[in-house]
């Protein structure tokens, strides 16, 4: 069965996220082999849309504006998404499961009349349907739903579905007819504006898409116990994050807890350093594909859970693994 599948694609900082390439990798698998795969781009196609046809949509929507569709502008992005979905009639609508998703997708459901999957990591055929597989109870459980009637609205976790290359099309230009201005209805009509946004100091890698992430927890034992991490993060070019302990105990800034009430992250390799592995820790971090965890008690549940452990002092520990890496 062919479907027409809608991505909204996000940019942040002018970038095109990991996850919306992931999403039109869902997308494909949605639409299947003879269905349309349509990506929504706020502002021009440029580069960004090179990117999104190469990573397998068949053609670009767009905004005439860059910053119509981010994460602080939801209510102008809920309207073109909503926009877009009025004009090409998806029978999908797949986003990320990123801070604009989580916002937009609930209201875009409500407004279709629709039903949503959130956070999906998995999607296999179920007859002429999918089956979406969702992590439950912070992550104790998973569970398999599927849409009654359509369209659908889905929110995919990053890291899950990776991303297709299709062969020659990175270098081609957006073609005609791959790329359409999407038809406004006149000037935006907006019940809150945003004036300003503070930007919080934050590190480099966005840790929702950060491939490897170092985390520390009580047992670093203040901000300077951050610094051996940071390093080997760096090493390893991947992003810091902390256990709800350590940002409690005032280390570092609740923008890197990782957890139940902090991000929820699927890195390739996690190092957790210092932390005792918590339930709510475990919630967030557990979707990991390796698992590293570096504590001087034996006994610490983080093993439990840990693909690899090293019963040993962080600070001894974490020097040598940087200096081993920076070796290679
Ligand atoms: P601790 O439990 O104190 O563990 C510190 C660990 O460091 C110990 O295992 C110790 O052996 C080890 N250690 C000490 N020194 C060293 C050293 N030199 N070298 C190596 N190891 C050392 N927590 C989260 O992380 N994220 C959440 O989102 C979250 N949400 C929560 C929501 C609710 C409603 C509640 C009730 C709690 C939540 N928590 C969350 C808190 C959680 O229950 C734990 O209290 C917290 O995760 C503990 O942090 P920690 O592992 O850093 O500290």
């Amino acid at each position: 069965m062919s479907r027409h599948i809608l991505v909204v694609a996000e940019l942040r900082e002018g970038v095109l996220r990991q996850v919306s390439l992931e999403a039109v990798a869902a997308a494909r698998l949605l639409a299947g082999a003879s269905g349309t795969v349509s990506a929504l781009l706020a502002g021009p196609p440029d580069s960004h849309g090179q990117a999104l046809l190469a990573a397998g949509a068949d053609r670009v929507v767009h905004t005439p504006e860059r910053d119509d569709i981010g994460p602080a502008h939801t209510e102008r992005a809920l309207q073109a998404a909503a926009e877009a979905v009025g004009q090409l009639r998806p029978d999908a609508i797949v986003l990320g499961h990123t801070a604009l998703g989580k916002d937009i997708a609930p209201r875009l459901a409500a407004r279709l009349n629709a039903g949503q999957i959130a956070d999906v990591i998995a999607i296999e055929p179920d007859g002429e349907s999918f089956a979406f597989t969702r992590p439950i109870y912070a992550g104790k459980a998973f569970e398999k739903r599927m849409f009654t009637e359509t369209p659908w609205v889905v929110t995919i976790r990053p890291n899950n579905f990776p991303p297709l290359a299709r062969a020659g099309a990175a270098s081609a230009d957006v073609a005609a007819g791959e790329a359409a201005l999407l038809a406004t209805a006149g000037k935006p009509d907006l019940r809150t504006v945003v004036r300003g946004v503070m930007k919080r100091a934050a590190g480099k890698t966005d840790l929702a898409e950060a491939k490897v992430i170092v985390s520390g927890g009580r047992g670093v034992r203040g901000a300077d116990g951050f610094k051996p991490l940071a390093e080997l993060a760096e090493a390893l070019n991947g992003a810091v994050g902390a256990s709800r302990g350590a940002c409690d105990a005032g280390y570092c800034d609740y923008s890197l807890q990782i957890g139940q009430t902090g991000k929820v992250v699927t890195p390739e390799l996690y190092i957790a350093c210092g932390i005792s592995g918590a339930i709510q820790h475990v919630a967030g971090m557990s979707g990991s594909r390796v698992i590293v965890a570096i504590n001087k008690d034996p006994e610490a549940p983080i093993f439990k859970i840990a693909d690899y452990g090293i019963v040993g002092d962080l600070f001894e520990v974490v020097p040598l693994l940087t200096e081993e890496i920076r070796r290679l």
